[in-house]
């Protein structure tokens, strides 16, 4: 897939439009345009990879590098809680096929209609 035809590559190149809360020369993070939680916050490497089941061994920094934005974020918005989701695959959930990690939070209480 092309940068063109993923929206996410269009976003990280500031193509396409998006609410962006933070971003570096390897991540750009930006709110979900169909919120499941009060706080919902994708983190996305600026290098396009399909999904987990496509990391590579080199590759494997970026996910720790995604990981640590979402604490940042989630420490900004001083959530008490909050969960990290990769969907994986389309059995997984996955719909757009760039990999993004969700930060949801901001929950009065524990959620009940999510994992965990
Ligand atoms: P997933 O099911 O893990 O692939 O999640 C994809 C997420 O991307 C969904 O929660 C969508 O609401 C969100 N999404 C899709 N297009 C956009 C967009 N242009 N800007 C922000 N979020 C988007
Ligand atoms: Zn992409």
């Amino acid at each position: 897939m092309t940068a063109k035809e993923c929206i996410f590559c269009e976003i990280a190149a500031g193509r396409a439009p998006a609410s962006v809360e933070y971003e570096d020369e390897r991540a750009i993070a930006f709110s979900d345009i169909n919120p499941a939680a009060p706080v919902h916050i994708l983190i996305v490497p600026k290098k396009h990879i399909a999904s987990i089941a496509d990391l590579s061994a080199e590759d494997e920094p970026i996910v720790g590098h995604l990981v640590s934005v979402a604490k940042k974020l989630a420490e900004n918005r001083q959530l008490e809680g909050y969960k990290l989701i990769f969907n994986v695959g389309e059995k997984g959930g996955q719909v757009v096929f760039h990999l993004h990690l969700h930060l949801l939070g901001g929950w009065d209480k524990k959620p009940q209609n999510l994992p965990g």
